[in-house]
């Protein structure tokens, strides 16, 4: 499942396409994805100008000059491919339709966006962009880990009286936004915290410790996904999924890279998904 550093290489996949530019026919190939889409979506798009693509936690947004957001979700499968040939940036033509391209997207300059989902746990709606985030899909959704509303302050605050693992403390989207399991796993190794451990008994500085971690752990994954961007346009044009290695996630059994350490990474399952940790480095 896409996180949010697969998500914002996504949206900088996109933006040289669509932003500043019109959509110039939205082709909508059936009524719903995960939930039935807005009425007349194709209608509400077509003709409409991409006034700016924004990413909240793993919604991608695109602000249309019409006074409309359209809001994208990949869901557990979702892809965007971009074909065609605008600003002589991509060398696809484009590829003959697929079963599972759901919506596509031919804007002006030639390029053509095709959402591709084959299990459906994707999402795409509109909403009046004056309405902010008081979209339901956003308004619970805590700060931006690599904005400035999250900082040491904020999360010790956050996590102070939670009695949960640090691990589901983290992935709670209302403490921050956009953390998944891959991402949850590497900060709490860099940061040495256990995923057992309840949150409210973690040191408040080894809390505050997590802030800069989380943020490397996201610029890392993010700077990874640019160098797929560069790849992919004498790939396939899909975006999002690249290759990313990592310290603990997917490790199990294989040596702990930490100095010094002679243990093997573990996994446990918690709350139904894996954890991969050091139970030396983590306490
Ligand atoms: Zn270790």
């Amino acid at each position: 499942m896409p996180e949010l550093p697969e998500v914002e290489t996504v949206r900088r996949g996109l933006a040289p396409a669509m932003e500043g530019f019109v959509i110039a026919r939205a082709q909508v190939n059936r009524p719903d994805l995960r939930w039935p889409f807005p009425p007349n979506m194709a209608d509400r798009l077509t003709g409409k100008r991409v006034l700016q693509l924004r990413r909240r936690s793993k919604y991608i947004l695109a602000d249309l000059d019409s006074g409309e957001t359209a809001l994208i979700h990949l869901g557990m499968s979702g892809r965007m491919l971009v074909s065609g040939d605008p600003l002589g940036q991509f060398v696809h033509s484009h590829p003959a339709p697929e079963k599972h391209d759901h919506v596509v997207f031919d804007m002006e300059n030639g390029a053509r966006i095709t959402f591709n989902d084959p299990r459906r746990f994707g999402a795409m709606d509109l909403f009046a962009t004056v309405k902010g985030e008081s979209h339901p899909l956003l308004i619970s959704i805590g700060p931006e880990p690599l904005g400035n509303a999250f900082d040491e302050d904020y999360l010790v605050e956050a996590l102070s009286r939670r009695n949960t693992p640090m691990k589901s403390a983290l992935l709670d989207q209302k403490v921050v936004a956009g953390l998944g399991n891959i991402y949850v796993c590497e900060a709490l190794y860099r940061s040495k915290i256990h995923p057992t451990r309840p949150a409210r008994r973690v040191a408040k500085d080894r809390i505050a410790s997590l802030v800069p971690i989380i943020r490397e752990v996201l610029s890392d994954a993010i700077r990874a996904g640019g160098s797929s961007l560069r790849d992919f346009r004498q790939a396939d044009g899909e975006l999002g999924y690249f290759q990313h290695s990592f310290d603990v996630y997917g490790r199990e059994g294989a040596p702990c890279r930490s100095t010094g350490c002679t243990s093997t990474i573990r996994r446990i399952v918690q709350s139904g998904r894996s954890t991969f940790y050091c139970p030396t480095c983590q306490r």
